[in-house]
């Protein structure tokens, strides 16, 4: 038995993160053991501790525990500091130290594996929850113009603009503000919508000339929001998988100290999700 890591979120056995992390260990030539831990609010914290005490040295947390898994750790990387959240743990002697790679996740995906340049652009970001608050941080870094938040909650765009420090750059609005803000350079739902209910109502004044859409969902979530983005003319429309994958290869990263290649794994998935489309 190799080394031991694990997934945990609630629901969870939809992951794909154990077959993208075998994947991963079998191309660097690493015995480990991944699995999916289905684990609620209440026995989130329990659970860490056991999966510590049968000698767990890595966790990726999906929804929705990332802000208790940062609430968990000794020590914490600026970007998950600034997330507010932890998508990856990892254990140094008897503490778990926390990381957020899902924004550099999202930005290795569209500036490596898409080739596209971030940098000027003005963005429009749908959502304020743990994948909000992981991407925006790395998309200021990437160079973005301007950032506006709009979430169904606006507390939450608020504590998330406050949280970023960047009032020259970062703006929220109300969702019914959204006919009036004008268009942008890049669409970002980082929404649950897709997921539980028929998605949201956007208007198409919203993408601008050769506009980016990407939504963090993937497979089925994302077909509302990137249909909407067809209709709306956006140039370039991409679901979450690619995200997913960098992510991934950024806490392997930190665990295992090598970096994997990408292409292969996100290449097998795209195939099985295509197959799985047009077996509809
Ligand atoms: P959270 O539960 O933390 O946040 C959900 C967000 O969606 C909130 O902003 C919420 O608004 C909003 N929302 C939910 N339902 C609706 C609705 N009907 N209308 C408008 N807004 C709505 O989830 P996460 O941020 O962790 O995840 C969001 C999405 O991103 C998920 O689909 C997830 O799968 C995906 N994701 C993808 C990753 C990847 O690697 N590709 C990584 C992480 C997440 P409110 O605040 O008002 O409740």
């Amino acid at each position: 038995m190799g080394a031991r890591y694990a997934v945990f979120g609630h629901p969870v056995a939809h992951s794909l993160s154990p077959r993208i992390h075998a994947e991963f260990a079998r191309q660097v030539g690493i015995a480990m053991e991944y699995v999916a831990i289905d684990a609620t609010a209440e026995d989130f914290a329990a659970a860490i501790s056991s999966f510590a005490a049968v000698g767990g040295l890595g966790a990726n947390v999906t929804l929705p525990h990332k802000e208790r898994a940062l609430a968990l750790c000794a020590h914490a990387s600026e970007r998950a500091r600034r997330a507010g959240a932890a998508n990856t743990l990892i254990r140094e002697g008897n503490e778990w130290i926390g990381d957020n790679t899902d924004g550099i996740g999202l930005v290795h995906d569209l500036t490596e594996r898409r080739r596209l340049d971030l940098r000027g652009r003005r963005v429009l970001l749908l959502g304020a929850g743990g994948a909000a608050r992981g991407v925006a941080p790395a998309l200021l870094d990437a160079g973005i113009a301007e950032l506006w938040i709009v979430n169904r909650t606006a507390d939450k765009a608020d504590a998330l603009s406050d949280a970023l420090g960047e009032p020259d750059r970062v703006h929220t609005r109300y969702p019914a503000d959204l006919p009036d803000i004008g268009a942008f350079d890049m669409i970002i739902n980082a929404t649950s919508a897709g997921r539980d209910s028929g998605g949201l109502a956007l208007p198409f004044s919203l993408a601008g000339t050769r506009c980016l859409a990407v939504d963090l969902s993937y497979g089925e979530a994302a077909i509302s929001f990137l249909a909407w983005a067809g209709a709306a003319g956006c140039e370039h429309r991409f679901d979450g998988l690619g995200m997913l994958v960098e992510q991934a290869a950024e806490s392997f990263a930190r665990w295992h100290g090598q970096r994997p290649d990408t292409d292969p794994v996100f290449a097998m998935l795209s195939a099985k999700a295509d197959a799985l489309q047009t077996a509809d």
